[in-house]
């Protein structure tokens, strides 16, 4: 289903959506590495502080499955570190079953080990995240982090082709920051076997300056009654750490992978997605507005839903600050179609938040 954002809600009310069509399940927020970007468990992350750590129980997440089926929704298994949830192969194996796809992300650490069990229901893509040649990656992921994650990536691949499956399509998923910004051609080109990968994505640091967090968390004060955002928090970081990025290198570098993918037929995601110099210092000086193509309404209150691992529900994928009910207690439906969920459809129908440009779904329409 392709909706253009722009006219997404109006276009969304005229389809029947009594049922989300697109569902991150945040499985588990539990993470072998401690890397040093993380929102979550990263040098400015939030989860650190939390005194317990919380997984879905399976039974809710067959519940969600089972209830939303008819619709078939896209599901995305976040986490934490999807591969660490003790029932994952059974959450592939229902989501297949009910003839929905999936997509996860994974640090890579766990692939090797889980390849088997990955194919026996394979999601329809697996993103691999890794930020740059050995040395870059592992000093922001931790020693040692690299190789695990290729190891992992060339069993699966090798089991998929033994197999003759389609799926899942592997692809390597790369934040761009200060410290790796100069290497992603190296690494790309040198570094990685591309043709074990089916997509590629690129995508320039997510954060939020302080005055739009501070506004976000008046916002939710405000309209809300939610009286604190540490979840948002963890995004803060100050365009002055960004300042020696040279936007006309990283742009040459981008340009040469987004051809390659256009060449090979590879999916290639990047954002923002129109890649310039303009575009990219824009993003970088938190001058978001200046940037090519950027949305004023986003479609995802009314298409997606997520839910985090301790039930509670929210529309805004990573901002968990902002739930409108929650799973052990009520149904996913209940949540979806109930009064909380309208207000906060009704806030979104005429402004965005102003962490938005900090969310990946800003950047994108659809599963990727
Ligand atoms: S693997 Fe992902 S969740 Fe884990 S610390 Fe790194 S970025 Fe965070
Ligand atoms: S944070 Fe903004 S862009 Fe992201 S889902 Fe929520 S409203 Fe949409």
């Amino acid at each position: 289903m392709a909706i253009r954002t722009e006219s997404a809600p109006a276009a969304a009310q005229a389809l029947d959506l009594h049922s989300p069509k697109w569902i991150f399940l945040q499985l588990l927020e539990s993470c072998n590495l401690r890397c040093k970007m993380c929102f979550e468990w990263g040098e400015n992350g939030s989860y650190k502080e939390k005194p317990e750590l919380k997984k879905l129980d399976i039974s809710v997440v067959k519940r969600i499955i089972e209830e939303c089926k008819e619709t078939r929704p896209y599901y995305e298994l976040y986490g934490g570190e999807p591969l660490l949830y003790p029932w994952i192969d059974e959450v592939l194996e229902l989501i297949h079953t009910t003839g929905s796809k999936a997509h996860f992300p994974t640090n890579g650490t766990l692939l090797e080990r889980h390849a088997e069990m990955i194919m026996a229901f394979p999601p329809e893509r697996i993103w691999v995240s890794l930020d740059g040649p050995e040395e870059i990656n592992d000093a922001q992921r931790g020693a040692g982090v690299f190789r695990k994650a290729m190891n992992g990536i060339r069993k699966l691949y090798e089991l998929r082709e033994a197999m003759g499956s389609e799926y899942p399509k592997i692809g390597i998923s790369t934040t761009v920051t200060p410290t790796n910004y100069k290497h992603l051609e190296r690494f790309y080109f040198e570094s990685v076997d591309l043709a074990m990968l089916d997509c590629l994505s690129v995508e320039l640091q997510q954060y939020v300056t302080r005055e739009r967090y501070d506004h976000y968390a008046g916002v939710l004060r405000e309209h809300f009654d939610i009286a604190a955002a540490p979840i948002a928090r963890g995004f803060i970081a100050d365009p002055a750490q960004f300042a020696e990025v040279d936007a006309a290198e990283l742009c040459r570098q981008l340009k040469r992978i987004e051809r390659y993918c256009a060449e090979h037929g590879m999916y290639f995601n990047a954002y923002p997605k129109v890649i310039s110099e303009e575009n990219i210092r824009h993003y970088f000086n938190a001058e978001w507005s200046k940037v090519t193509n950027m949305k004023k309404r986003c479609v995802f209150p009314w298409i997606s839903t997520e839910v985090n691992a301790r039930g509670e529900v929210t529309s805004c994928h990573n901002f968990y600050d902002l739930t409108l009910g929650n799973v052990n207690e009520l149904s996913l439906k209940e949540i979806w179609n109930g009064t909380k969920y309208k207000q906060y459809r009704d806030y979104l129908r005429k402004q965005l938040f102003s962490i938005c440009p900090g969310c990946c779904l800003y950047y994108n329409e659809k599963p990727r």
